[in-house]
Order: structure tokens, then C-alpha cells, then sequence
């Protein structure tokens, strides 16, 4: 795929932010990637362009009818001097699935990700220093064709864009309080939860709003049809360990296949630590919670690598873990991951490019 450049001269570009406050996806790097697809051309005109608005006519599909899914990777810049990805080709694939659920058209898994390299290498200076800050990268696509009839448009548009975050536990981890939603759900199967789209996230808005009005962190799903198996935490996947089994929902479709979910079942398997991928009812993990059988429990995804959750408060009783510390296999999950991810441990199981 050849990319058309057009990029700004040094004058042009912008002030880096104060490297101690980034947060998450405030700033935006100088550049973006963009391509079109229309039914008849497929993929087309690749470029990367200075950061800008994108025009759109008022009817695009995607402001109507939710077709947009996006990915979310990072780029690390790593003591030996090398900018790392940790399985990014897994994001492409999963994009390309989000793309199927959604009736979006497929793209080429090797082309985009040699197209975010690219622009990751142009945008270096853009990724922060600090062990545990990163350059987030958002791939996104969404559905452009101007019609309001309830079809697949025929038209899209592809982006990468690149924000620079802060480190996730700058003052150390902070076990999370959780709030198990018995009323709202996130996803159903059958429906879009395994698939990374736009509308999960508008539909998670509301539940969260409860949970924090109420002083807790983040949600606990529940499962849609009966409210009663453990499925997601946030925007996380969710583990516990019980009796010394590291344990998490299995994907059942209303699930995100998280790729920090996988690196973790793969991580603990090759440790050693017996795993289980099942249906796990909240009831069991309040019991095991009661009688000292829960160890630990912790998200996992991209943004934060390992959430430790240091309480649950289900139906009016709230349920410590751990006495809300960080589980030691939590911990040891997180060291190793980012240990990878910087590049200060062997990469064993071919999860890491370098730039
Ligand atoms: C992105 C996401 C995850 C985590 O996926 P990773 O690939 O590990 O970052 C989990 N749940 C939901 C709902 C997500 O959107």
C-alpha cells in the first residue's frame, strides 16, 4: 500500500504537553492516517495528513444508525531505545471481526498495520518517557455514505489517531471499588458485545453515571438473559482467583475477547497456574468472597494492563477482597506484562514488534 504524505514543517507542529499530566486521551499527535473506502473502488487513497476535521455530510450513517467500531494499542518507547507493539496484529484481526458483526468491509490486516508504524515513526517524538506512559493508538472506522434508509452504507472511513497517556498507576495500584449493576446490562448474546462498536459504550454511559454517583469506581456486568453470570468489569475483562484457579467468564458473545485476556490466560498457563474459561454466577464469587475461597480479583485491558478490584457491593452487602490489597498474582501478571511491553523481558511468544 503506498501512502501519500503530506506533513507539517517544523514550525507547524505543535507544543508537546507537561509530560507529568497527560492523563488519557486528552492531547492528539500533529499527524493522522485516513483512507476511503467506497463499494465500488474499495480501499482507497491512503494518507497521512495533518490532524483535522473530518468532513461529513449530516446524514452519514454512522451518526444515525451507530456503524463504528475503533481498536485501542499503544506504542512504547523503551529503555533501549527501541518503540515497542504488543500484539498488534491481534488488534487488526479483532477489527476485522468488529467489522464483519457490524457489516463493515474488511481491511488488509499487513497494510494497516504497516500504516500505523508509519505513522508511529513519524510521530515519535510524540511518545512520552516515563516508565508506564505510552502512546495510545485509536484505529477507528466509520460509516460515511449520506443515506437514512436502514441498510449497510456502501461508503466508510478508516483513521488512526495518536494520543500520548500518562502512567495508569502513577502513585502505585489503587484497588478499584466495584458496583454490581443488577439493573442495566452491557451486552446480550446474540447481540454486538463481542464486537468493539461505538454503541456498547453509549449504552454502558448509564449504569457507570450510578455507580460513581453512589462512590464507586466501575461496574460489574451481569449477564442480559438472567442477571446472574459475572461477564465484564468497565471496559475491562474480569479474573478471580478461586481456590487457586485463575478463573474468567468464558466468551460466550457478549463478551470482548480481550487481548490482554488472552496474554493473561496464555501468561499463567505457561506458570504453571491452572486456568478455567466458564460461566461464573455473582452468587459463587459473593460465597467464595464470604468464606475466604476468593483470593483475588482483577480487570484486564489495554488502558490500566491489571485493575485490582478490592471490593464488591452487590445487592446492598459489600464484599472485600484480599482485604483490598493487590492479589500477589496480580501483581506479578502486571510486572510481567509491562516488563514485555518495555522490552525488558525475552519476547517468548512473538507478541512484540519493534519499531
Ligand atoms: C477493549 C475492551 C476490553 C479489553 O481489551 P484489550 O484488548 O485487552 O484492551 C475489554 N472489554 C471491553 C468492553 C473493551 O472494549
Amino acid at each position: 500500500m503506498e501512502i501519500a504524505r503530506e506533513l507539517l514543517s517544523e514550525s507547524e507542529l505543535k507544543p508537546l504537553p507537561d509530560p507529568d499530566k497527560l492523563g488519557f486521551g486528552i492531547y492528539f499527535s500533529d499527524h493522522m492516517f485516513v483512507m476511503d473506502y467506497h463499494e465500488d473502488r474499495k480501499w482507497h487513497s491512503p494518507r497521512i495528513i495533518p490532524y483535522q476535521d473530518f468532513s461529513l455530510d449530516p446524514a452519514s450513517v454512522a451518526l444515525h444508525y451507530g456503524q463504528a467500531i475503533f481498536e485501542g494499542l499503544k506504542a512504547y518507547r523503551c529503555g533501549d531505545g527501541n518503540i515497542r507493539l504488543f500484539r498488534a496484529m491481534d488488534n487488526m484481526k479483532r477489527l476485522n471481526r468488529s467489522a464483519w458483526r457490524m457489516c463493515m468491509p474488511q481491511v488488509n490486516e499487513n497494510d494497516l498495520l504497516g500504516a500505523i508504524k508509519e505513522l508511529v515513526r513519524i510521530e515519535r517524538r510524540w511518545i512520552p518517557e516515563a516508565r508506564g506512559t505510552s502512546l495510545y493508538i485509536r484505529p477507528f472506522m466509520i460509516a460515511s455514505e449520506a443515506f437514512l434508509g436502514v441498510r449497510p452504507s456502501r461508503e466508510y472511513i478508516l483513521s488512526v489517531i495518536l494520543s500520548p497517556v500518562g502512567a495508569y498507576y502513577a502513585e502505585g495500584f489503587n484497588p478499584v471499588k466495584i458496583y454490581v449493576s443488577d439493573k442495566f446490562v452491557r451486552a446480550a448474546r446474540g447481540g454486538v458485545g463481542e464486537a468493539k462498536t461505538a454503541g456498547n459504550y453509549a449504552a454502558s454511559l448509564m449504569a457507570s453515571e450510578e455507580a460513581k454517583e453512589l462512590g464507586f469506581t466501575q461496574v460489574l456486568w451481569l449477564d442480559g438473559a438472567e442477571r446472574r453470570y459475572v461477564e465484564e468489569v468497565g471496559t475491562m475483562n474480569i479474573f478471580f482467583v478461586l481456590d487457586g484457579v485463575l478463573v474468567t467468564p468464558a466468551l460466550s458473545g457478549s463478551i470482548l475477547p480481550g487481548i490482554t485476556r488472552d496474554s493473561v490466560l496464555k501468561l499463567a498457563a505457561d506458570w504453571g497456574i491452572k486456568t478455567e474459561e466458564r460461566a461464573i454466577a455473582i452468587d459463587e464469587v459473593t460465597e467464595a468472597a464470604s468464606s475466604g475461597r476468593l483470593s483475588e480479583c482483577f480487570g484486564s485491558g489495554t488502558a490500566a494492563v491489571i485493575s485490582p478490584v478490592g471490593s464488591l457491593y452487590y445487592k446492598g452487602k459489600n464484599y472485600e477482597i484480599n482485604n483490598c490489597q493487590t492479589g500477589e498474582l496480580a501483581h506479578r501478571l502486571f510486572d510481567e506484562l509491562t516488563a514485555m511491553q518495555y522490552g525488558e523481558r525475552e519476547d517468548r511468544f512473538g507478541w512484540i514488534d519493534i519499531l
